[in-house]
C-alpha cells in the first residue's frame, strides 16, 4: 500500500519567490523523508552542482487528492546542510525562538486577484467594469466574479486543517481576501504559504489563475495587500503595550527597513490613496484605514488587543514580515518593561 506526498517549497526567483511542488509515492506507515530536486531549474543552483535538499517541516492532509495523501511543506538546504539563500524560514525560526516567551500571534489578511487570460476576472474584454463601490462584500452576478473557486479554496483550506478565520470579496471585481490566524509566527507563515499553494491549485481546476500582484489593474482601482495583525501576550492584556508596539514600528529607521521588505512594488501601492498611507511617512491611529498601522476601534475600547500593519503587499513573504514585526516590537516591549 502507498500514499502520495506533495512536497511544496519556495524557489529562488527574485524579487518574489514562486511556489514549486512535486509528488513522492511513499509506503503506507512511513514518514515523508528528506528529498532532493534540481536547483538549476528553480533559480536555486548553477547547472554543474545543482542538487538541493528538501527538508520536510510541516505536513497537512491533502484536500485535493484526499484519502491518506498529504501536503508536505519543506525548507531548502544545500547538500552540506546549511540553509539555502532562498530559505527565509530559517531566519524566522531563530527570531521566533528568541521571542517565544512573549507568545506572539499573527493574523494575516491575504488579498489576491483572479485572472482569466490577461484580464482580471469580471473585467469585460477591451473595456472596464463600473467603478469600485459595490464589489466589496457584494452579492449577485453583477457584483461578484469567481465565487465557486473561492468557496472551493475555502473548503480545501479547512480540510487541510489550516486556521482560516474568514473570507470576503474585495473592492475590485475578481479581487478576494482570506485570513489566516491568529497563530504563532512560524505556523501563520507556513499555513499562508500552503493556503497560497491551494489557491493556485484550486483555481487550475476552474481555468483561472490567481495573482498576488500588488497593483493588478492600473488606474483608479485598489491594490492588493496583506494586512498583518500582531499581538504579544502583554498587548492582549495592556493598552500601554499596544501603543508601545505601534510606536516601535516608527522608530530608529524601522519604517524604511520594514517597507523595503514588505513585497516588491510596495511604493506603487502605498500612494496615500485607496485606503493606504504614503510609503515614506509612518503613522498610526485608532480606526484609521489611512494610517500605516491601525489600532482597531474595539482595541481602544477594551484597552487591549492587537495592531494591524497595513503596509505589507499581497506578494510579501510571510516568513519575512513576521520576522521583522516580532523582532522590532518584541525587542522594544522588552526594553520598555512590557514583555
Ligand atoms: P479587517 O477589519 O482589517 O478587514 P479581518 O477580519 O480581515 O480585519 O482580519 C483580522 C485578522 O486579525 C484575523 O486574521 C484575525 O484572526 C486576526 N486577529 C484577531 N485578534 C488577533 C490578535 N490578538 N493578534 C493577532 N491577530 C489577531
Ligand atoms: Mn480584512
Ligand atoms: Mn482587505
Ligand atoms: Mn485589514
Amino acid at each position: 500500500m502507498t500514499y502520495k506526498a506533495e512536497y511544496i517549497w519556495l524557489d529562488g526567483t527574485r524579487p518574489t519567490a514562486k511556489l514549486r511542488s512535486k509528488t513522492k509515492i511513499l509506503a503506507t506507515g512511513s514518514e515523508p523523508p528528506v528529498w532532493g530536486f534540481d536547483g538549476s531549474s528553480t533559480n536555486q543552483a548553477e547547472g554543474h552542482a545543482s542538487d538541493r535538499v528538501l527538508q520536510p517541516v510541516a505536513s497537512y492532509p491533502d484536500p485535493i487528492r484526499g484519502g491518506d495523501d498529504v501536503l508536505v511543506l519543506c525548507e531548502v538546504f544545500h547538500t552540506d546542510n546549511t540553509p539555502h539563500e532562498s530559505n527565509t524560514r530559517a531566519a524566522l525560526r531563530e527570531v521566533a525562538e528568541r521571542h517565544a516567551a512573549q507568545e506572539p500571534l499573527f493574523g494575516i489578511e491575504q488579498e489576491y486577484t483572479f485572472f482569466k487570460g490577461s484580464r482580471p476576472l469580471g473585467f469585460p474584454d477591451g473595456g472596464f467594469p463600473a467603478p469600485q463601490g459595490g464589489y466589496y462584500c457584494g452579492v449577485g452576478t453583477d457584483e461578484i466574479s469567481g465565487r465557486p473557486t473561492v468557496e472551493k479554496h475555502l473548503e480545501n483550506c479547512l480540510a487541510a486543517g489550516l486556521a482560516i478565520s474568514g473570507i470576503n470579496a474585495e473592492v475590485m471585481p475578481g479581487q478576494w481576501e482570506f485570513q489566516v490566524g491568529p497563530l504563532g509566527p512560524l505556523d501563520v507563515a507556513d499555513q499562508l504559504w500552503v493556503a497560497r499553494w491551494l489557491l493556485y491549485r484550486t483555481a487550475e481546476d476552474f481555468g483561472l489563475s490567481a495573482t498576488l500582484d500588488p497593483k493588478p489593474a492600473k488606474g483608479d482601482w485598489n491594490g492588493a495587500g496583506a494586512h498583518t495583525n500582531f499581538s504579544t501576550r502583554k498587548m492582549r492584556e495592556s493598552y500601554d503595550a499596544v501603543i508601545e508596539a505601534a510606536e516601535a514600528l516608527g522608530r530608529d529607521g524601522k519604517p524604511l527597513e520594514h517597507i523595503t521588505n514588505y513585497g516588491i512594488g510596495v511604493e506603487a501601492r502605498l500612494t496615500g490613496a485607496h485606503e493606504t498611507a504614503p510609503w515614506d511617512k509612518y503613522s498610526y491611529g485608532v480606526s484609521d484605514r489611512g494610517a500605516s498601522v491601525r489600532i482597531p476601534w474595539q482595541v481602544e475600547v477594551e484597552q487591549k488587543g492587537y495592531i494591524e500593519d497595513r503596509r505589507p503587499n499581497a506578494n510579501v513573504d510571510p516568513y519575512v514580515v513576521t520576522r521583522l514585526i516580532v523582532d522590532t516590537c518584541a525587542t522594544a516591549l522588552e526594553k520598555a518593561g512590557l514583555a
